[in-house]
């Protein structure tokens, strides 16, 4: 081994030693199920840790049926370049317009929310703009501000007060010129839903103000038609930029910017993580269009999951629990990292695959354990883990 390794083995240490060492876990899905080794013998469990919240993921029927319209023989499995140079296959278009047709505005499609949130904000802002966002917005989104050129701030979570007055300063500063409120629609980590027609009264009210709103948790879930909390909210108009991903309840990869489309041409020219990255296979594009299509009429699942969410959540306040959602995502707050991690393991003997959730991830003091409920549960089958709680 090289010497130069030697302080990345002792961080490493440093890390199993608190109990922060991560690895990847060898896992088999099997529909509901997931299977997970452990060292001494592996354990089937209901998932309740994955973000397939529609349970298209898992549907076998679904796949088939997107076989048989689309033969594997006529699939691309590679763009094998940027959309810019050769990448750009009709799949793509079709995507888009598919987006565009559900949302009545322009669309762009990236590899990875990742991808997106990296690169959206480092193209539209420089030294003259303010990025103003929630401390707890997705590493993705942090990234993007740090590779941008923005002056930055962060308000207290979901403190819309503290918000205005960070914009009242920056109207009066005449060295910016734009300033990008940047939020999610629902938070991962506490399961809250934004306020988002609080957001566009703001940026209505301030007129340098431009929205940003990162609605990965709640596409496919939320609005009558699954466009998300901006559908659910009544205001796809009114956000600059919203963005989502298909990787969680879309059941396929993929991110992708609903925007006006002098925005989307300045993007296909400016940003980096699109014209520098190959683009994603064709076959990824067509069975995003094949689910996002679908999508559109499951309200009964969105209704379903609904009731579900609500049973629980009722369930854990009235064990005087703490519980911060208003959503699928569904944690359970015990404070202590060692509650935690004893309940997430309860729940796990008792064949629920749940996680602990501890600092840094969430503040000192509010360890928990994350539910994700997903369309294809009955409540038959969680009703057991209430008593657990
Ligand atoms: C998952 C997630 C992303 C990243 O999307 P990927 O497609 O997985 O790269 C971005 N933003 C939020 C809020 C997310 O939850």
């Amino acid at each position: 081994m090289s010497h130069l390794y030697q302080s990345y083995v002792d961080h490493l240490e440093v890390l199993k030693q608190k109990n922060n060492y991560r690895f990847f876990k060898k896992l088999q899905h099997d529909g509901q199920m997931i299977t997970v080794q452990f060292p001494h013998q592996n354990k089937t469990m209901l998932n309740l840790s994955s973000n397939d919240y529609l349970g298209l993921a898992q549907r076998r029927a679904l796949k088939q049926q997107f076989l048989d319209e689309y033969p594997l023989h006529t699939q691309h499995f590679s763009s094998s370049s940027s959309r810019l140079l050769t990448g750009n296959f009709e799949e793509y278009e079709r995507l888009e317009h598919t987006l565009n047709q559900a949302f009545g505005r322009d669309s762009l499609i990236f590899n990875s929310g990742y991808h997106m949130n990296i690169g959206i904000l480092p193209a539209l802002t420089n030294q003259n703009s303010l990025i103003i966002s929630d401390e707890l917005i997705h590493a993705s989104i942090i990234d993007g501000i740090r590779l941008s050129k923005a002056k930055r701030e962060r308000y207290l979570h979901q403190d819309l007060n503290q918000l205005e007055q960070l914009i009242i300063t920056a109207m009066q500063d005449d060295t910016i010129d734009k300033i990008f409120i940047v939020t999610e629609s629902i938070f991962s980590m506490d399961g809250d839903m934004t306020d988002l027609t609080a957001f566009v009264q703001l940026k209505q009210k301030y007129s340098k103000v431009l929205l940003y709103v990162d609605d990965a948790h709640g596409v496919g879930v939320y609005g009558e038609k699954g466009l998300g909390c901006a559908e659910h909210f009544n205001c796809i108009h009114d956000i600059d930029f919203l963005v989502g991903t298909f990787g969680k309840a879309l059941a396929s990869v993929g991110g992708y910017l609903i925007c006006d489309t002098v925005i989307r041409d300045y993007l296909i020219n400016t940003m980096r993580s699109l014209i520098f990255s190959t683009a994603q296979a064709p076959i990824n594009m067509a069975w995003t269009d094949f689910i996002f299509q679908k999508m559109q009429q499951y309200q009964q699942k969105r209704q379903h999951l609904q009731q579900l969410s609500h049973d629980l959540k009722q369930s854990i306040l009235q064990r005087g629990l703490n519980c911060p959602s208003d959503s699928h995502i569904v944690p359970v707050i015990y404070g202590e990292n060692h509650i935690a991690i004893e309940k997430a393991n309860i729940m796990q003997d008792a064949g629920f695959y749940v996680l602990p959730i501890r600092p840094p991830t969430v503040a000192v003091g509010t360890a928990r354990v994350r539910i994700c409920l997903n369309a294809e549960l009955n409540l038959s089958q969680i009703e057991p883990l209430f008593k657990l709680l």
